[in-house]
């Protein structure tokens, strides 16, 4: 952008610039931005349009000689997908103005000027001089086909791995059978092969449920009923069913509340006075996501202990989950949360798994506005921790009254109710 001038928006219109006028140097910018499918807007600080060309006139609605010198907020008007105005904090240009850098947003609508939506991605670069914003370029792109796209990629993912759930339900349904030495006689070479296949369905079955639930994640589909939860409670309960799982596997398991203060799970939890962590979060959307974290601790963890451990202070509720597994390569990190994505390692290679679990987790996680990443040591372990916002006695017992006068009763522990 260092060369860019201000463009007076008067005359660009009047004489087309034919290829024999190139020449110019005037000309061939004219041509140019003429020939743009984008849509092109030079907007000075006053906010007033000094230059619009053909594809901001496509998309808007807006002939190029009406938008030329009128203010941009009259003729660029963007909303989100709730179709509600964007405000000034929200709006790519105004935003630009304020902090002098770029913005790009993918997620915009357009009301154009017949009063049409049209899904656009904006992006909006300052003119800097002497350090100050002089003027920005925005430049927007109608989206609706590729949205339009996306969302039928999403519908048939969705469409066919619910389809397809049925079908191996089944098959494992029947491979069960057939393994159960009750119903079916078979010998131990057809045993091996049956359990091999028992194994595999059951990952696929897996397989279809994750890409299910991502795709509804993607699209905001995925269910939730938030109540007023209780972590400390929720967790224990939770780390008890669970330790079995680690156990099998000849690992040690434990509930670790507060800082230091360790409640061994496999009695069933010591009673002792301790905060309590409210959170307003769907408790079987937990439960998903604490059984992600801990089945992968326990999957890719040989020897030593799995912990799942809460703490927080008086505005965050954390807990975690800490293995003494291989731990996780600090370049896979900043990606692990990505959908499909696994680290290429021989213990990958060797231990089944969809790459979608922790996308799953995260987007669960960000439904109540929470945070989840890693912390993780080659050789030593993993932490994966989440955060969430925490609600102090008071808020919960609002929140509670609340949910009571929905007539949407849950008790303040929702693993009750589950
Ligand atoms: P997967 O189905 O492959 O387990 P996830 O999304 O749950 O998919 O995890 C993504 C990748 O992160 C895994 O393939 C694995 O490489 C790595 N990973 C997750 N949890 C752990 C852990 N506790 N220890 C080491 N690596 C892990």
């Amino acid at each position: 952008m260092g060369g860019f001038k201000l463009f007076s928006h008067k005359g660009t219109t009047k004489s087309p610039a034919m290829a024999g006028d190139l020449g110019n140097e005037k000309m061939k910018f004219e041509v140019i931005i003429n020939a743009i499918e984008d849509g092109v807007m030079l907007i000075d600080l006053e906010h007033t349009i000094q230059l619009f060309n053909p594809g901001a006139s496509r998309i808007t609605g807006w002939k190029v000689e009406d938008a030329a010198g009128v203010d941009v907020s009259a003729v660029i008007k963007l909303v989100d997908s709730k179709n509600q105005p964007y405000s000034d904090d929200q709006n790519p240009l105004m935003k630009v103005f304020k902090t002098g850098q770029s913005v790009r947003d993918n997620n915009a609508y357009l009301t154009n000027r017949s009063g049409k939506q049209i899904p656009v991605s904006v992006n909006v670069s300052p003119l800097v001089d002497n350090a100050t914003v002089s003027a920005v370029v925005a430049v927007f792109r109608d989206v609706g086909e590729e949205r339009a796209e996306e969302q039928r990629r999403a519908d048939f993912i969705s469409t066919a791995s619910h389809e397809m759930r049925t079908p191996v339900a089944a098959i494992e349904g029947y491979l069960a059978l057939a393994l159960n030495a009750k119903v079916a006689t078979i010998d131990n070479r057809a045993r091996d092969y049956l359990e091999k296949a028992h194994s595999s369905t059951q990952h696929l079955g897996q397989l279809f449920q994750d890409l299910l639930t991502s795709a509804k994640a993607e699209d905001g589909r995925l269910s939730s009923h938030p109540v007023v939860v209780e972590l400390g409670a929720f967790l224990e309960q939770l780390s008890n069913d669970l330790k079995f799982a680690a156990e099998k596997k000849g690992l040690f398991a434990e509930f670790v509340i507060g800082s230091s203060h360790n409640i061994d799970a496999s009695q069933g939890g010591e009673r002792v006075v301790r905060p309590l962590y409210y959170a307003f979060v769907d408790g079987d959307r937990m439960r998903e996501v604490v059984t992600n974290l801990f089945d992968n601790a326990v999957k890719y963890t040989e020897s030593g202990k799995v912990s799942i451990g809460l703490t927080g202070d008086d505005k965050v509720v954390q807990f975690y989950v800490r293995d003494t597994g291989p731990g996780i390569p600090a370049e896979d990190v900043p990606h692990l949360f990505q959908k499909f994505y696994r680290v290429d390692n021989s213990a990958t290679r060797t231990i089944g798994g969809t790459g979608l679990g922790l996308f799953i987790c995260r987007k669960i996680v960000e439904l109540y506005d929470g945070r989840i990443w890693v912390e993780s040591e080659v050789g030593k372990g993993s932490s994966f921790f989440i955060n969430f916002p925490r609600l102090n006695a008071k808020q919960a017992a609002d929140k509670q009254a609340q949910e009571a006068g929905n007539a949407e009763l849950q008790p303040i522990n929702s693993l009750a109710s589950s």
